[in-house]
């Protein structure tokens, strides 16, 4: 899934999009609300965290010109204190959810979850296709009962599959929502991930769930062999 930090304080965008990149979230940062608003209407993103003090154009005008561009990622605002800022407002020009700074880490990331497993699949926490269940919260693989180990970023390609499971998925569009803007190497990593993905999941279990389209991309199917 791939995220946009909108966020001035660089220290702590920085330290945002480090220990969301180790939970295998691609992660890109911006620090003004103009530049803020321009990817996140150009850019395919998953969820937005948009801080509301920013210079340029400031969150909520952020929010409100990216809603009426028709852009429906969830935004999570972020603000400096409570009381700072009119919760209400951030609600009305659009934002999913707020949380104030200073917060716990564990405290964001279970709202960006939360966002997230609102958006692709009606709030369920685990992702099933066929016997293959994937658990974000946990990191965890399952083919039936048996878990199966996956990396950090091998869980990411395939929880991106599943959420669409069923439709094309596209190279680009997981390099996309698995890769953030700062990757420039071989857009042939994407293969590498699907073959090391069907090593794990399919092979060992005699599946064949995760199709080539070719010349299109892939999809994850259920196949309960
Ligand atoms: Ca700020």
């Amino acid at each position: 899934m791939r995220l946009l930090i909108v966020e001035d304080e660089r220290r702590m965008a920085a330290a945002l999009a480090k220990g969301l990149a180790a939970e295998g979230f691609a992660v890109d940062v911006t620090h003004n609300g103009t530049d803020g608003l321009h990817l996140a209407t150009t850019g395919d993103y998953d969820l937005i965290l948009l801080d509301i003090m920013l210079p340029g154009m400031n969150g909520y005008q952020v929010c409100a010109a990216l809603r009426a561009a028709g852009e429906e990622a969830p935004v999570l605002m972020l603000t400096a204190k409570d009381g700072e800022y009119d919760e209400a407002e951030g609600l009305d020009t659009g934002a999913d959810d707020y949380l104030s700074k200073p917060f716990s880490y564990v405290v964001l990331l279970a709202r960006i979850r939360a966002l997230l497993r609102r958006r692709t699949r009606g709030g369920a926490p685990v992702l099933r296709v066929g016997d293959l269940t994937l658990d974000p919260n946990t990191g965890t693989c399952r083919r039936g009962t048996q878990e199966v180990v996956l990396t950090t970023k091998e869980l990411a390609v395939l929880e991106y599959l599943a959420v669409r499971a069923g439709e094309i998925v596209s190279k680009s569009d997981i390099l996309q929502h698995v890769w953030d803007f700062a990757y420039d190497g071989d857009p042939n990593i994407v293969e590498v991930y699907i073959s090391t993905l069907r090593r794990k999941i399919d092979a060992p279990f005699g599946r064949r769930s995760i199709i080539t389209v070719r010349g299109a991309g892939y999809r994850l199917a259920a196949d309960r062999g």
